[in-house]
């Protein structure tokens, strides 16, 4: 050790923008999974719906909602829709401030995603926008928890309520965050679904979890998972039923999550409340280290309300020094790695030309996207990690 120290020093190690948070536990778990002979959906896969609805349940103070666990939130979103009743001639209103995986599903069932802006305060979907973009055809909202904040709940049920409009959550950035007291997950809409993407608050490596309390939807989702089968292979296999029987009764999909990946996601689960207060404590950080200069930082939660900070995405200022291209590259010649989120899907060349969008249309997340970046922050980063962050960005931008 001693003579490592007195060597010349190292580069200091390269800041990746998130890290998944992984050790012994999960990797026993799936080396027990490997080892006990079933790797596909199974008894862990029900364990992990079960202890995830439990724990919607027990944070929530209200009864476990149904969840079913599935191999992407796309897979979920897409299923979530399906089993609405959406399809060709019908409109869903999205944000245009989201990853494509929001709008793609929509496009999977012939439907159409409309694109309205998102609140400039908060980089939410912003209800006024989602009330002009109505039409006779309008048929739901998929509203996404941008950063790990939750979007005026409240103000979109309404809307539905007044429309007749089914809501299907993205939450994809929102584990564990809460709504005026509220866990998202319990609140009132549809559907809410879950991912466990490699970057999120807690992952499966792929992965998610759809959330509902309407018994028909779930049931229609739990057949279209696999195959439109109406009972699944660990059913088949444990049933007193003769096992070769089963019944396909629609053409379904194949969105089951494996065994494998459970296991992961039932040891990720156990921790997420430490996850959670570490996000907090570090993005508690940036705002006191960040303060003062040229950059706008994210909102802070409001009364009743948390922030699963997903993400932490500042926005500089005209004033800055460093445009936002350049400062991206000046940290990353400082070994920090950040990202931008998002695109807004208005600029992506599919949606752009499909659906005939122009910038104009989308002031907010037009100057949103020009001046934002998204800051490290995973649990696993030490207070030191973040203070290179703040250093690099103080002696950049100050
Ligand atoms: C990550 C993400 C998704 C997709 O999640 P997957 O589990 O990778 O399918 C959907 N919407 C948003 C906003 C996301 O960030």
């Amino acid at each position: 050790m001693a003579e490592h120290q007195s060597a010349a020093p190292a580069a200091e190690p390269f800041l990746p923008f998130a890290l998944p948070d992984i050790d012994e536990a999960e990797i026993d778990a799936v080396v027990a999974c490997l080892r006990s002979g079933w790797v596909t959906t199974g008894p862990v896969a029900r364990q992990f719906e079960h202890d995830f609805a439990a724990w919607l349940g027990a944070a929530g103070h209200c009864a476990p909602p149904q969840a079913l666990a599935v191999n992407s939130a796309t897979a979920g979103l897409h299923l979530a829709l399906e089993a609405l009743g959406i399809g060709p001639g019908d409109e869903v209103v999205v944000p245009t401030l989201t990853f494509t995986a929001t709008a793609e599903v929509v496009r999977y069932l012939g439907a159409r995603p409309v694109f309205v802006d998102v609140d400039p305060a908060t980089l939410q979907i912003a209800p006024a926008a989602v009330e002009a973009a109505l039409t006779p055809r309008t048929r739901a909202i998929l509203p996404v928890h941008y950063a790990g904040l939750a979007c005026d709940m409240a103000a979109l049920a309404t809307l539905a309520r007044r429309h007749g409009l089914r809501i299907v959550e993205d939450a994809a950035h929102a584990f564990p965050t809460r709504r005026r007291g509220r866990l998202v997950g319990t609140l009132d809409s549809d559907v809410t679904v879950f991912s466990f993407y490699a970057n999120k608050t807690m992952t499966t490596g792929e992965g998610g979890m759809v959330v509902t309390r309407d018994a028909a939807l779930a049931a229609r989702m739990r057949t279209m998972r696999l195959h439109g089968i109406s009972r699944d292979a660990f059913d088949r296999y444990v049933s007193r039923t003769p096992a070769w029987y089963y019944e396909v009764v629609a053409a379904g999909f194949k969105y089951n999550l494996t065994d494998i990946a459970a296991a992961i996601g039932i040891q990720q689960l156990r921790k997420i409340e430490r996850f959670a207060r570490r996000r907090e404590q570090l993005a508690g950080r940036y705002h006191t280290g960040l303060a003062g200069l040229p950059l706008r930082l994210p909102p802070l939660p409001g009364d009743g309300d948390s922030h699963a900070w997903h993400l932490y995405v500042v926005r500089l200022d005209a004033t800055a020094p460093l445009a936002r291209d350049a400062l991206i590259d000046a940290l990353a010649q400082r070994g920090i790695g950040t990202s931008v989120h998002f695109i807004p899907l208005h600029r992506q060349p599919y949606w752009r030309d499909t659906c005939g969008l122009a910038p104009a249309d989308f002031p907010a997340a037009e100057a949103s996207y020009a001046s934002m970046l998204t800051l490290p922050l995973y649990t696993r980063m030490s207070d030191a990690d973040q203070d290179r962050v703040i250093h690099a960005l103080r002696a950049l931008l100050a």
